[in-house]
């Protein structure tokens, strides 16, 4: 077997996971089943290790972004229903009836599409109740019918997104309500004509951390499901204990010294003030480190912080261990976790690189290893 933890990887806490689910089904009615979204690699954690590890605990459905990520869970051995949330080009059809994944429909022209290549696919509506993205709009009633009635279309699930739900001012959440409103509107249309047997849903972790009495067949949990928030101030009504499922390390290459006076890395963007001790650890930004972080945050090493210093490269980058008293290389580095008392969260990184942990996690690269932590 290939040597673990050589340069730089992910270790997950599966029981995290596995209490953050518990959160979640506690939180929701008892007839909403979970379904994560796995889609970009599972947010980086690795999609078919974590829809493994949710099928064990009874989780049936799941959503993706793209065809190929329904066909990667299907070939790692996840069962149940897979959701592609987002388009999928005629070209890659075949892809859907092998793998048996089912489809959004994201507007009725796409209804016509799929239904015009003659082959029987599984469906779910996308509605679009005021995010303007992707779905039929919901006032279009008439046409949402038409979508029902395709007869090579099989429908199983009618869905919407809401686009402002993580907010709770008086603004959005009148907003948010207007969405629910307009989902409802079209489930009771489509009663009315005698459309049932579909599922529904609308809410991802925002719309269940905050909206968390609504009744919806699935709930479309992402972000929070691993443990973390978007963004670090964001507050949410339900008090919930969420655990985060992912750090983030890599190897100390080198410790050494940089004399005063010189400068680290690319563009020479960081000099050293006085004689200093740096190290250099094995992971960049093709891993996932955005380039962002450069003189920007910290690392965690043996307990102590350590300042990022210089760009960060693709590959590598470096750190000022002036205070990082015992330190060698082959030490570990942590970027997002734990180390002694201190803990970075991926809410952190996020924040000093100017975005949400989202993006942070679901541009963890192909390079790192990913591990269950034992
Ligand atoms: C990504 C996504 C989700 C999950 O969102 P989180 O905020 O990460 O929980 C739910 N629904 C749709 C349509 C999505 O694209």
């Amino acid at each position: 077997m290939m040597y673990q933890k050589g340069r730089a990887w992910i270790e997950l806490d599966l029981a995290h996971l596995k209490h953050n689910m518990e959160q979640f089904c506690s939180l929701l009615p008892p007839d909403c089943a979970l379904m994560p979204a796995v889609k970009a690699n599972a947010y980086g954690h690795g999609a078919v290790l974590v829809s493994k590890a949710l099928q064990e605990h009874g989780v049936q459905n799941f959503c993706v972004a793209s065809a190929a990520e329904g066909v990667e869970l299907r070939r790692g051995g996840v069962t149940g229903e897979i959701l592609v949330l987002s388009y999928t080009h005629p070209g890659q059809f075949d892809d859907l009836i092998e793998y048996r994944l089912a489809q959004t429909v994201v507007d009725g022209d796409y209804a016509r599409q799929m239904q015009r290549d003659g082959r029987r696919f599984t469906v779910h509506v996308g509605i679009d109740t005021g995010m303007h993205r992707l779905g039929e709009r919901w006032e279009n009633v008439e046409e949402i019918v038409k979508i029902f009635q395709a007869p090579n279309l099989t429908v199983t699930g009618l869905y919407s997104h809401l686009c402002v739900s993580d907010g709770r001012n008086a603004a959005e959440r009148a907003y948010t309500l207007e969405q629910i409103h307009h989902f409802e509107y079209v489930v009771e249309e489509l009663h009315r004509r005698g459309y049932s047997g579909f599922k529904c849903h609308l809410q991802g972790s925002y719309g269940i951390l905050n909206y968390s009495g609504l009744c919806f067949d699935y709930a479309r949990a992402g972000i929070a499901l691993y443990g973390i928030l978007s963004g670090k101030n964001d507050k949410v009504d339900a008090s919930v204990d969420l655990r985060p499922v992912l750090s983030l390390k890599a190897r100390v290459e080198s410790v050494k010294t940089l004399y005063q006076g010189e400068s680290a890395g690319y563009g020479m963007a960081y000099s050293a003030k006085k004689d200093q001790k740096i190290g250099v650890l094995s992971i960049g930004y093709a891993d996932g480190v955005p380039r962002s972080l450069s003189n920007q945050g910290w690392v965690l090493c043996n307990g102590k912080a350590a300042p990022i210093i210089g760009r960060i490269c693709m590959d590598q980058m470096m750190v000022d261990f002036s205070e990082v008293s015992q330190v060698e290389a082959g030490d570990e580095a942590v970027l997002i976790g734990k180390s002694g008392n201190l803990e970075i969260r991926a809410e952190d990184m996020a924040q000093w690189a100017g975005t949400i942990s989202n993006e942070i996690l679901s541009r963890m690269g192909g390079r790192l290893e990913r591990l269950v932590k034992e």
